[in-house]
């Protein structure tokens, strides 16, 4: 055999921290040029999804999902950026000789995780993400790489989300035991509020649904790239019509519920939509009556469920609980790291 014509694979490898590494703007890949979901302004940004501490306005140059695109469009403004290119989900692209590629990441429309390959080392960033069947965006894929980069939101064995049927029959059932109260939702506007009215809608529930005006841009915008939400109506309120909304479902952005907005209808139930409402404090603390446990976010079961289906050789854990889930990778024996990115405190959960 010719010296030097086979070479052990693993020499042409690219060593991983050299691919992609935490800067205080975020993630940054040296060789390609670009940070991913950069929490300051930079010249090229790649954007996993809409939520605000993940897409930021200012960057020079954006590369994200159309949804991605139009969703910074509708929040920022068209100048959100100086210049925005689209990416289609599993379409590859190289930039400064490292190929990426964005894939769905099963968190709110348009969410996406995204692959940077280099000399045959693969990581996969993948942003917010869950595994839950979710109405109104694409599931989750599972992508075979080198490094998973996970989120660790709710990575704590504490956390175990209920399913989502149960949590909305919870809302139904109240409706039927309080007519004539105004039942109040907060969701997150971005994926959370949607994600609920669809569900609603899953059990039969065809009424209108009133939304505040913070929602209604988002919805319309759902609606136009196929998700059904049904009759949806402003939440606009005087004193001559409160008691129209006896009964009614009403769905605003959490900050809402401290405004006189909300202190107009009818003898309201105040009811949230989180996956932090499985704190009973949390709930206590935000005067919520009936706490909904539904998250955006894989709970501890599915995080670990993850990064099994994957098995990465590496896993760096990110925003949220990095220490617990670093701990469990090192016990099955996966070497992992927090990367302590900062500046991102979830916009949606
Ligand atoms: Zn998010």
């Amino acid at each position: 055999m010719l010296a030097g014509a086979v070479l052990p694979a693993i020499l042409l490898l690219m060593k991983p921290e050299a691919l992609l590494y935490s800067t205080p703007k975020g993630l940054y890949c040296e060789r390609g040029d670009f940070y991913i979901d950069p929490v300051q302004p930079v010249d090229r940004a790649l954007i996993t999804h809409g939520h605000a501490d993940h897409a930021r306005s200012g960057h020079a140059r954006v590369l994200a999902t159309r949804e991605t695109l139009d969703i910074m469009g509708i929040r920022y403004g068209e100048n959100f950026c100086g210049s925005a290119q689209s990416i289609t989900l599993g379409e590859s692209l190289s930039l400064g000789g490292v190929e990426v590629s964005f894939h769905p990441a099963g968190h709110v429309l348009g969410s996406a995780q995204i692959l940077v390959e280099a000399e045959g080392t693969r990581i996969v960033a993948s942003g917010d993400y869950k595994r839950r069947r979710d109405p109104t965006c694409l599931p989750f894929e599972p992508i075979p790489c080198d490094v998973f980069i996970t989120e660790a939101t709710f990575a704590l064995p504490v956390f175990h989300h209920p399913d989502d049927k149960g949590e909305i029959i919870k809302l139904l059932t109240s409706l039927t035991q309080f007519p004539e109260r105004a039942h109040l939702v907060g969701a997150y506007a971005l994926g959370k509020a949607q994600r609920v009215i669809a569900l609603l809608r899953e059990t039969g529930y065809h009424a209108p649904i009133y939304i505040h005006g913070a929602l209604a841009k988002l919805c319309t915008y759902y609606e136009e790239r196929g998700v059904a939400l049904g009759d949806l109506r402003p939440a606009t309120i005087d004193n001559s019509d409160r008691q129209s909304f006896a009964g009614a479902v009403v769905i605003g952005p959490p900050s809402a519920f401290a405004d006189r907005w909300a202190r107009r209808f009818p003898d309201p139930v105040a009811i949230f939509a989180s996956g932090w409402m499985l704190v009973r404090q949390r709930a206590k603390q935000r005067g919520v009556e009936l706490p909904m446990i539904i998250s955006d976010h894989c709970d501890w079961p599915e995080l670990l469920a993850t990064i099994n289906e994957i098995a990465p050789s590496q896993v760096w854990v990110t925003h949220g609980r990095e220490e617990a889930l670093v701990r469990w990778c090192e016990l099955q024996g996966i070497p992992a790291r927090p990367l302590h990115l900062i500046g991102y405190e979830d916009e949606g959960d």
